[in-house]
């Protein structure tokens, strides 16, 4: 599917509920339960709550508005929309694992995600990171009892590129299901589903929701892995996004593409000033002809988002707070994928051996490049690196 497709896509939120007495904004179902005229009818519905609406844990028709423009986006058969994308993950974890299996975390991993896995030990399910994304260290942490594999690609914090195709193809043969976490490429940029990938999962806190006031999350995924899904870990556990959330959502998708455009633009002239610049020793942003890994993500990638990261020359947690607090236009805070250009680094200055043990450099910051006009944002990078 084309980016135009996928504008359209955008736009039109009706997707199959067209009824909405054509109304140009969709209507916000704040309700808990739905009634019924008979207690036959009721039983019907009660007996497929997926396709029917009988309580918002369940389904509701303003959140399936967003499910629907998600799966369409994605080139998915169906979705299922969460309370965060933490909510999503989990789904998506514990819908493909059991007792004794085994996860492999593909690099860099989000950092919440790796403690998920730590935390599913006590279900007795085992987990390996490999700390690469090379598709041979992949396959060489793979066990008889792997039965899923969650990627992230780029990564987060070192966005490395993870050739997905490959990965991929050597999960199927295996009969290992694949599980990527899609929220920095969006399915405007990426579209994991068209490669085999069998689950996509989304932070819609991030550019799906677009506007730094929505945490939801999303699964994307065949009919039969959401089905499934939807009576086991999203009814049982009850991660269900609510309908204003779902409202906002649906109002960020309208604007994706002109914001992933703009976000793109600006990043790569922000990513090119650093690159250039005397004080930093290294960009990782893949949209950069010195990424190491340029060339898979010309291939792999049809645009590139806001978010990357770059290494101080030789410095410490001083130098890094030192920087960071000169910075006036671009925030402090957590989080990405807002208009707001955002700075963090992972070196809390105390946690060095948690660092090493991940593998991140003690000098990474991570900058989330928003929409403000990019001279400026250089302008404000240019002052704080002097
Ligand atoms: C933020 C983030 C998440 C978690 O999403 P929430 O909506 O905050 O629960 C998952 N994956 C990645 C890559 C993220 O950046």
């Amino acid at each position: 599917m084309s980016f135009s497709d996928d504008q359209l896509i955008c736009l039109r939120f009706e997707g199959e509920l067209g009824y909405f007495a054509k109304a140009a904004a969709p209507p916000i179902y704040e309700t808990a339960p739905f009634f019924f005229d008979t207690y036959e009818d009721y039983a019907e519905a009660a007996n497929n709550e997926k396709d029917h609406y009988v309580y918002s844990r369940g389904t509701n028709p303003t959140v399936q508005i967003a499910e629907q423009m998600i799966a369409a986006l994605e080139g998915g058969a169906d979705c299922k929309c969460f309370a965060s994308g933490m909510a999503a993950i989990s789904a998506a974890l514990m819908c493909s694992l059991s007792a004794g299996d085994h996860l492999i975390l593909v690099g860099h991993i989000y950092e919440t995600s790796v403690s998920l896995a730590q935390y599913l030990k006590r279900f007795h399910i085992d987990y390996t990171i490999v700390h690469s994304t090379s598709t041979e260290a992949v396959a060489s942490a793979i066990k008889p009892q792997t039965r899923a594999i969650l990627m992230e690609s780029p990564t987060s914090f070192t966005f490395d590129m993870v050739n997905i195709q490959e990965v991929t193809a050597l999960s199927k043969e295996k009969g290992i299901r694949t599980i990527i976490d899609n929220s920095w490429a969006t399915p405007l940029f990426q579209k994991p589903l068209e490669w085999g990938v069998d689950i996509v999962v989304h932070s819609a806190s991030k550019y799906l929701g677009g506007h730094n006031d929505l945490i939801a999350g999303a699964v994307i995924a065949s009919k039969e892995i959401i089905n499934r899904m939807y009576a086991e870990e999203y009814e049982l556990i009850g991660g269900s996004l609510g309908p204003f959330e779902a409202w906002l959502l649906i109002r960020g998708l309208r604007t994706l593409p002109l914001r992933m455009e703009a976000h793109q633009r600006n990043a790569l002239l922000v990513a090119r000033f650093l690159s250039d610049h005397p004080a930093i020793s290294k960009v990782n942003y893949p949209g950069l002809p010195s990424h190491p890994q340029h060339e898979l993500a010309c291939r792999q990638l049809k645009g590139y988002a806001g978010l990357f990261s770059f290494e101080l020359k030789d410095s410490t947690y001083e130098d890094i707070c030192r920087v960071i607090n000169k910075l006036r236009l671009i925030r402090i805070g957590v989080s990405w994928g807002s208009m707001e250009s955002q700075v963090i680094s992972p070196n809390y200055g105390f946690n060095k051996q948690s660092l090493k043990k991940q593998h991140m450099p003690e000098s990474l910051i991570r900058l989330a490049v928003g929409h403000e006009p990019a001279e400026l944002l250089i302008q404000d990078l240019a002052t704080a690196l002097s």
